[in-house]
């Protein structure tokens, strides 16, 4: 089994991934990015629209979007978290513009009066924002393994030493003194998702497999302003400003005795077009000069799609994930984490604009907290672990895929209840089992499956934990918020052992 050495070895490469290779190959460590795809090409970031939101710097403002922050997560974020992320915002920003992105700036007023500053790229395309940052990854001696899955971290007497590799079939080992996991979220786990092929929480999987807590696994955000047909674009939410409004298949408006209408917290608006048939985009009470501002959807409505704009609520955000502290590190010495493959910031929702800022702030840090443990540990070169590979052969995993994610979507999704769950964990189980029995082509496959299942399973038993409705986690059954704040689900790999037998 082939080795490679490095002292800090990312894994992912979106921007949390770049931010945190870049810092620390600052602080003097070699320094290698895996990356599943291409690095800057891949993952939600490439695909984002580029919106930062941080607040005004004065202690005021930063106050007031705290408490705007920790109000809008349902007082399940992390204080300690959240305040990393208010304070350093906006240095952050300016990082990211040194990095050569350029941005629009823009003023916002928050509910509570508090002014929040937005940047976002012209137009708001991904690339305009991973393409910068992803130069100078290029530009530097981090090396890249692209097209290279990790299935697993390998610590021995407590301590991460490496990682266990896949690239074409082929199985390595990678020897690190520090290992920091910014692989994304999981939202690949259910049909209906804006993320993009890939993100099938990985790294959960693998810093749970290790023996690191998960928290918040219940707390995923559904999108609510998806155009699926007649093309997949996601609105701007300022035409809601402007006169658009959704319907119902029985051309009903039902969102006008909502304090925000269509521009209602993300949670509470999916759920109510979740609760309809079907739900379309009307936009016949915009003027002509405000839809011209819309170039996507002036153009359909002139190529005579206007009364067939249908939306589709999507699993958008994982906001659960690793547990962290501000310092990135996880419960395993030597192992890291940062970006939207942690959880605790956000709590039971997250506001728009602030995923980014996450992966800007937490990005670097994670850099320099690997950098400074790698200089002061060996890297430890062991036996080679055993790795369980299941037999080669020509199995379809797509077909158990697609199946777990219709399950995750029907019993799983934005609206729960305690028999659905229980359905759906006895049917995971069900999927748990045929995988073990399959022979797949490819080895990427197996493991990406095996990755969902689990987190599935996890996601499951957070939502069956949590009975009451918080956030974005609702509960048919418990339809109050009534939990004291604070009681998060956490999950080690030992808890999920003994559930997947249970
Ligand atoms: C359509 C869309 C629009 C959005 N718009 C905004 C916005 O405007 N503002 C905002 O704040 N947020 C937005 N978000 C959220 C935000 O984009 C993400 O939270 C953020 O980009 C996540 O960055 P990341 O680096 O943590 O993960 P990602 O960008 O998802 O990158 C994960 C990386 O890890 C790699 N990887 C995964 N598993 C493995 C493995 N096992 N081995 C090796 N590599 C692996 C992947 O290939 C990828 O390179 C949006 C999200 C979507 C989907």
């Amino acid at each position: 089994m082939q080795k490679i050495i490095s002292d800090v070895v990312v894994v992912g490469g979106g921007l949390a991934g770049m931010y945190a290779a870049l810092a620390a190959r600052k602080q003097g460590c070699k320094v290698v990015i895996i990356c599943k795809n291409k690095t800057g090409r891949s993952g939600s970031s490439v695909v984002a629209q580029t919106v930062h939101r941080v607040a005004k710097q004065d202690p005021l403002n930063q106050k007031l979007y705290y408490e705007f922050f920790r109000e809008s997560g349902r007082f399940m974020g992390n204080p300690e978290l959240i305040k990393t992320l208010i304070s350093e915002g906006p240095s952050a920003v300016n990082h990211v513009i040194s990095l050569g992105v350029q941005f629009k700036k823009g003023i916002e007023t928050l509910p509570n009066g508090g002014e929040i500053v937005r940047y976002s790229c012209e137009p708001r395309i991904g690339k305009l924002l991973t393409s910068p940052v992803a130069e100078h990854v290029r530009n530097s001696d981090i090396c890249l393994l692209e097209n290279t899955m990790v299935i697993d971290v390998i610590s021995q007497s407590g301590k991460l030493n490496g990682l266990v590799c896949l690239c074409n079939n082929e199985v390595f080992l990678v020897i690190a003194k520090a290992v920091i996991l910014a692989t994304g979220g999981f939202s690949r786990i259910f049909k209906e998702t804006s993320n993009p092929m890939g993100i099938t929480g990985d790294g959960q999987a693998i810093a749970a497999r290790a023996g690191a807590r998960l928290t918040g696994l219940e707390f995923i955000q559904f999108y609510p302003y998806r155009l699926s047909q007649p093309k997949i674009f996601d609105l701007n939410p300022a035409i809601f400003d402007q006169g658009a409004i959704f319907i119902n298949e029985k051309k009903e408006r039902f969102m006008q005795n909502f304090p925000k209408a269509e521009q209602e917290n993300r949670d509470r608006l999916a759920q109510e077009m979740f609760k309809q048939h079907e739900v379309f985009l009307d936009l016949s009470g915009m003027s002509q000069k405000d839809l011209d501002k819309h170039p996507i959807l002036a153009d359909l409505v002139k190529h005579g799609y206007g009364s067939r704009l249908k939306m589709q609520v999507t699993a958008h955000f994982s906001m659960g994930g690793i547990q962290i502290n501000s310092e990135c590190e996880t419960d395993i010495p030597g192992l890291f984490a940062c970006g939207e493959c942690t959880g605790g910031i956000h709590g039971a929702n997250r506001l728009a604009g602030s995923a980014l800022v996450e992966c800007a702030v937490f990005g670097p840090r994670a850099g320099r907290s690997a950098a400074i443990y790698a200089q002061k540990n060996k890297a430890q070169i062991s036996t080679s672990p055993a790795i369980d590979l299941p037999p080669l052969g020509k199995d379809d995993i797509h077909t158990l895929v697609s199946s777990l994610r219709q399950l995750m979507w029907a019993k799983a999704g934005v609206q729960r209840s305690e028999n659905n769950l229980l359905q759906c964990r006895s049917e995971l189980l069900g999927l748990s089992e045929k995988l073990t029995h399959l022979q797949p082509s490819s080895y990427q496959q197996w493991f990406e499956a095996k990755n969902m299942l689990q987190i599935s399973k996890s996601v499951v038993e957070s939502a069956l934990a949590r009975r009451e409705t918080r956030g974005s986690h609702l509960r048919i059954d418990y339809p109050n918020e009534n939990m004291k704040g604070g009681d998060m689900a956490i999950f080690r790999s030992d808890t999920m052992n003994s559930l997947s037998q249970s």
